[in-house]
């Protein structure tokens, strides 16, 4: 098996993945299609809750496909467990039902006219190689047990809540023990309330079962709080790979900070770098930010802050990176005031909590704390 950099165990390797689809007849005459992939390589560690992020059409569901086999692409090579199960460099494709995945996608199909132990039975009673009678049922009880559902198999599946019906289609992806489990967007059914409460109970589900798991969803709650690590995608590249903490405090492009959280993002021109601190000119003023990735003097660079990040008032308003404002228009949204504060130029969005008292037109000091700055690469 493959290692990783830090040496864990890599249970999926992708490796340059490229994909263009053929043109479709509705397409303009020679016009060539944009690849859906373009050099996409990824090391996804044994156990590992890992999730593809990224707005529509950025290739998530491509990737998935080809790593379930269902789509081919059309350079790179995908290895599982040491296994090369697809290289176009030698032709080598493992049928999609040798490759030891479960499945569950965003229309998780379960029979109705069937009962919940049929439903989970299926791949076992109708899939490739067969599974003896004998061992049918202690499989399937095992997997309904895993999910929380053993007093549930004689019932009809459609006597079922929403959440037991993910569940049960959890259920039926694990019966045959896979290596590699792959969601596709799983949640996406389900009403507001119940994805809230789905979401906890299907990470705690999938981590306690210790599948390694690549979970597709452009839904940016979602993978961060589900997941151990996120590879976000933009036009089929990957635009950035880290913890949800990395991602959501890190964000390397203006891409990632825009897409992942609510941001401000300010350009401006490094003046300085000295050691792990650098200082930016922006159009209200002189910002000092911590030096992340390759920072040079003179580059135009945009500074980010979140508006939660943003302190009003501090204790000491001549401190770093403090500047006059004034607020401009300010919104209860109940948990916080979601405000909007012109400084010099600029209007920054600042979150502060609801329990403070403050008004259109009030004057305020603004501060945007250094080490909540974050200098954008692109
Ligand atoms: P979504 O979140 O909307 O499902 P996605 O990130 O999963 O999007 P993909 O479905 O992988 O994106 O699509 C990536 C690109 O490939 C898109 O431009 C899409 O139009 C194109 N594409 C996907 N499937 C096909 C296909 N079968 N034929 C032609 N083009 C395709």
């Amino acid at each position: 098996m493959g290692c990783g950099k830090d040496g864990e165990r890599a249970m999926l390797e992708l490796e340059n993945l490229n994909k263009t689809y053929p043109p479709t007849s509705g397409r303009a005459q020679g016009a060539v299609p944009e690849p859906a992939l373009t050099d996409f390589s990824l090391n996804i560690k044994e156990g590992e809750f890992f999730t593809l992020l990224g707005p529509s059409g950025c290739g998530k569901t491509t990737t998935l496909q080809s790593i379930a086999g269902l789509e081919h692409p059309t350079r790179g090579r995908i290895t599982m467990a040491g296994r090369t199960v697809f290289c176009s460099a030698t032709n080598t494709i493992v049928p999609s039902n040798k490759r030891k995945l479960g499945m569950v996608f965003q229309s998780y199909a379960i029979w109705p006219h069937m009962t919940v132990f049929e439903n989970v039975a299926f791949p076992l009673v109708h899939g490739h190689g067969g599974c003896p009678r004998s061992e049918v049922r202690q499989k399937v009880m095992g997997a309904l047990e895993r999910v929380g559902l053993h007093d549930f198999a004689d019932r009809p599946a459609p006597y079922l809540s929403g959440g037991q019906q993910q569940r049960v289609a959890l259920a039926r992806s694990l019966v045959n023990e896979p290596s590699i489990m792959l969601l596709d967007e799983p949640l996406s059914n389900l009403d507001a309330k119940l994805r809230d409460a789905m979401r906890v109970e299907l990470r705690d589900l999938v981590k306690s079962v210790g599948t390694t798991t690549i979970y597709v969803t452009h839904d940016q709650t979602e993978a961060l709080s589900m997941s151990d690590r996120i590879a976000l995608l933009n036009k089929g590249r990957l635009e950035q790979l880290g913890t949800p903490d990395q991602i959501y405090n890190t964000p390397r492009t203006t891409f990632a900070a825009e897409f992942v959280g609510s941001s401000n993002i300010l350009k401006g021109r490094v003046v300085d770098v000295s050691g792990q601190r650098c200082t930016v000119q922006l159009a209200f003023g002189m910002v000092t930010c911590p030096v992340t990735g390759s920072v040079e003097k003179g580059q135009t660079v945009g500074v980010m802050v979140r508006p939660h990040g943003i302190a009003i008032n501090p204790a000491e308003p001549n401190g770093a990176n403090c500047f006059a404002g004034t607020i401009r228009q300010i919104s209860f949204i109940g948990e916080f005031l979601d405000m909007q504060v012109a400084v010099g130029g600029e209007s920054l969005r600042v979150f502060v909590n609801s329990y403070k008292t403050h008004r259109t037109g009030e004057d305020v000091t603004v501060q945007l704390p250094v080490d909540l700055c974050v200098v954008l690469q692109g």
